[in-house]
Parts: structure tokens; C-alpha cells; sequence
């Protein structure tokens, strides 16, 4: 089933329902690859009906960003998804989405303070609105997003629990290549050579969860260790490497139970984001 209006979408998953289906989400920006495919996986493991989003949202680009040139390849993305054994595709354009005169968006604060939220002006809050407009268009049991886009997942989290919206919200692990770079529809940007190096931001997360599997804790020094192993790799701008709380983002000053090391870094002309867990031993 393919379906472009807000209605025919509603009406889908109302009807799955009253067949006594759990309906699960997967929202995505298209040009998919095996981390969608992850979470269409997911999704189909817990509900029986499964409904694929594809939106390039214009409000998560801030000014200047690669809206215009992000990757669409629908043909493709629809023959994944139907490989994938999904139940229904809802591909609205942005009239659709954004008709004229629309004047609300969703704020989250806090979360959005710090990592990606200063580099990227407007992006969370155009992320929070457009969830938060797909899980009232598609009142769905359950939504699936990838531990790849760990701010992200963390803003839809709290937006979901702050509004009292009734859907389950399902983390989902980061799928990556062989060489370990996490999988990224903007890995399209990356020349050859830029792809070869993009693999030590992989390298140096890896390493850095091994030493504090081995008993480091000082922050500052592992970032330390990241940054050296990154710039090691070739030419880079590194946007941020943080260890962070894993609830509310905060930096934090030593490594005692649970962290989220985090970065962003520039390759040629492509921004990489990744982020693995950090857990002291013991914790
Ligand atoms: P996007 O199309 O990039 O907006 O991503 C749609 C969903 O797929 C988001 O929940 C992402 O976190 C998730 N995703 C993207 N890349 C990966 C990956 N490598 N592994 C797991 N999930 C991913």
C-alpha cells in the first residue's frame, strides 16, 4: 500500500487496528539502506503491520544544510521495503505535511542544548515537530528509531513522555559497514579516499570503550585519545567528541556507570555522527 495523505494514512492504521493488529513506525528521510532495514526488522518482530515513512523533512535542515541535495531514490527504497515485507509506505509531500499557514512547532529543551542542537540551528525542533505530526497522522502502537541518531532518539523520547503520546518508543542498535563506519545516507557524499578514513571514527570509539571497559574514567583523556586517533586518520574538522550522560546529555566529569561517548566530525565535504556506549566496569 502506498499512501500520500494524512487521511488515507490514518484511516490504514485504524483498520489494521480494528483487525486487531499492532501497528509499528519506522520514520525515515528515505534513501534507505540496511540501518532502516534494522529497524523495518524490528518493527515486524513486534507488529503485524508495518508502516515505512519516507519525508526529507525541509524544517530538520537548518540554513545552509543539504536539503536540496540529499539522496532520493524512491524506486529503490519502495523494492526494500517490499523485500522487507512491509505492510504499507506513507510518502506525503511537504503540502501534505506542511499546508499553508502552519504556525505550531515542538520545542525540547535541554536535550537540544548541547551536541549536534548549537551546530545545527532549528534541526531538533523541526525533528520534534515532524514525530510528533507522523505519530498524530499515523496513531501507531509503536515507533522505531535507530541508537545512530542517539540525540535524536533521546529528543523523540522525551517529547513522547512530555506530551502523553500513547506509543511505545523502540531504540534500535547502530548498523554498521565491515570496517565499522555506522551506515548514513549521507555516506553518498564520501569520495573513496574520504571513505577509506571515515572508518577511524569507528576505530576510535571502539578503542576508547575498551579502556574504559579496562578501568579508565577520566573523560578529558579519552576524548583526548579520540581526537589524536581521529586527526591520525587524515584531514578532519571535529565538530565535538563528548562522554555524556546517556538520559539527559550532560558531560560527564567521570566515567562511574553508564556514559554515551558522542561526536561529530567533518570528512571532506560530509558530516559523520556516531556514538557507542561507554560503561565503567562493574556498572
Ligand atoms: P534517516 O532516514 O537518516 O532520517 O533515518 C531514519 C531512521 O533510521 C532514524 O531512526 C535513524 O536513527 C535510523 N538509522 C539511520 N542509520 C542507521 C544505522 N546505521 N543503524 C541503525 N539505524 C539507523
Amino acid at each position: 500500500m502506498l499512501w500520500k495523505t494524512v487521511a488515507e494514512a490514518r484511516e490504514g492504521v485504524r483498520t489494521a487496528q480494528r483487525a486487531g493488529q499492532r501497528v509499528g513506525l519506522v520514520p525515515t528521510m528515505g534513501a534507505l539502506h540496511e540501518g532502516h532495514a534494522s529497524l523495518m526488522r524490528a518493527a515486524r518482530r513486534d507488529c503485524g503491520f508495518v508502516v515505512v515513512t519516507l519525508f526529507v523533512n525541509p524544517a530538520q535542515f537548518a540554513p545552509g544544510e543539504d536539503f536540496n541535495r540529499y539522496p532520493r531514490t524512491l524506486e529503490r527504497d519502495l523494492d526494500l521495503m517490499a523485500a522487507e515485507g512491509v505492510s504499507a509506505a506513507f510518502v506525503p509531500d511537504a503540502a501534505e505535511m506542511y499546508p499553508r499557514g502552519a504556525a505550531t512547532t515542538v520545542h525540547v529543551s535541554g536535550l537540544t542544548d548541547g551536541l549536534c542542537g548549537p551546530l545545527r540551528p532549528g534541526h531538533f525542533d523541526g525533528v520534534a515537530t515532524i514525530v510528533a505530526k507522523l505519530f498524530n497522522a499515523l496513531p501507531a502502537d509503536a515507533a522505531y528509531f535507530g541508537e545512530k541518531d542517539y540525540q535524536q532518539l533521546q529528543v523523540v523520547r522525551r517529547l513522547v513522555r512530555d506530551l502523553n503520546m500513547p506509543i511505545d518508543i523502540i531504540g534500535c542498535p547502530t548498523v554498521r559497514e565491515p570496517d565499522g563506519l555506522a551506515l548514513s545516507s549521507r555516506n553518498a557524499y564520501l569520495s573513496p579516499t574520504d571513505r577509506a578514513q571515515a572508518a577511524c571514527l569507528s576505530a576510535a570509539l571502539f578503542e576508547a570503550q575498551r579502556r574504559i571497559s579496562e578501568g579508565l574514567r577520566d573523560p578529558a583523556a579519552i576524548i583526548s585519545g579520540i581526537r589524536k586517533c581521529i586527526l591520525a586518520a587524515g584531514p578532519a574538522v571535529i565538530q565535538y567528541v563528548e562522554i555524556v550522560d546517556p538520559q539527559t546529555l550532560r558531560p560527564l566529569n567521570i566515567i562511574e556507570g553508564e556514559g554515551r561517548i558522542i561526536l561529530a566530525v567533518l570528512i571532506g565535504t560530509c558530516r559523520l555522527i556516531d556514538n557507542v556506549a561507554a560503561t565503567a566496569p562493574g556498572a
